[in-house]
């Protein structure tokens, strides 16, 4: 039985000269996002979604953008460290599902390699992590192009102690 549910958005602007990853897969685009870190927003989602379940907060009060040793920092290897606090908390990573809206490129080729790049960083089977991709239809900021968002849901257990 899980003990915990947490929720996590987050939203970047593409921008030029950039790379876009994505779950940490670099994929081949004409621009890439925007942050000060690699502006992985699927990785910044699901980290939001286990920090807010433990109540420890954000990604941003863990790895504030002012700090320059997260210039652009691998954001799995944040994830990594935010289920490393998670765990200090006395919780364990159960379950992941997220849902990524981008009008272009096409993202289901990567699906599988962002789902195992995910569950890698979260120390959970692959199984365990769910992600889809949907556009908007060309509404809003994602649908013109303007940026990506990602939204994800969680399960945590509280960990049992010997
Ligand atoms: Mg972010």
């Amino acid at each position: 039985m899980a003990d915990r549910i947490g929720f996590g958005v987050d939203v970047h602007a593409f921008a030029e000269g950039r790379r876009f990853i994505l779950g940490g897969v670099d994929i081949p685009h004409s621009r890439g996002l925007a942050g000060h870190s690699d502006a992985d927003v699927l990785a910044h989602a699901v980290a939001d979604a286990i920090l807010s379940a433990a109540r420890l907060g954000d990604i941003g009060r863990l790895f504030p953008d002012t700090d320059p040793s997260f210039k652009d920092a691998d954001s799995l290897v944040l994830l990594a460290k935010a289920v490393e606090e998670v765990r200090k908390a006395g919780f364990a990573v159960v379950d992941v599902d997220c849902t990524v809206a981008c009008q272009a490129p096409k993202l289901s080729p990567h699906r599988d390699q962002m789902r195992s790049n995910l569950a890698k960083a979260l120390g959970i089977p692959v199984e365990n992590v769910g992600v889809k991709a949907t556009t908007t239809e060309r509404l809003g900021f994602e649908g013109r192009e303007e940026g990506v968002s990602a939204y994800a849901v969680c399960l945590l257990d509280r960990r049992k102690t010997a």
